[in-house]
């Protein structure tokens, strides 16, 4: 079990904001893909984001288009702190 800050995000705009297709980790240097994510959650492991030192979790989310993607928890101070986050590459 593991804790990994997430650092930028790969998005699709199905929606407004889009949803997460695939995140990158700190120190990564490649993006893991949302199913991967969910594997590693189911294996115990947390993803967080840090916006100006303040963590929020990240966890599982069905978006309104049906697919499974990635959201940040209730305590996020935006609306969802993933979106804050840079787009990858
Ligand atoms: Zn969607």
């Amino acid at each position: 079990m593991a804790e990994y800050e997430i650092v930028c995000t790969v998005q699709t705009g199905c929606t407004a904001g889009g949803h997460i297709l695939a995140v990158c980790r700190g120190g990564a240097d490649h993006p893991m893909r949302v199913a991967e994510i969910y594997q590693s959650m189911d294996g115990g492991d947390r993803y967080f984001t840090d916006a100006g030192g303040l963590k929020a979790y990240v966890r599982k989310w069905a978006c309104p288009c049906g697919e499974g993607t990635l959201r940040s928890m209730a305590d996020a101070t935006l609306r969802n702190n993933l979106d804050s986050l840079p787009l990858c590459g």
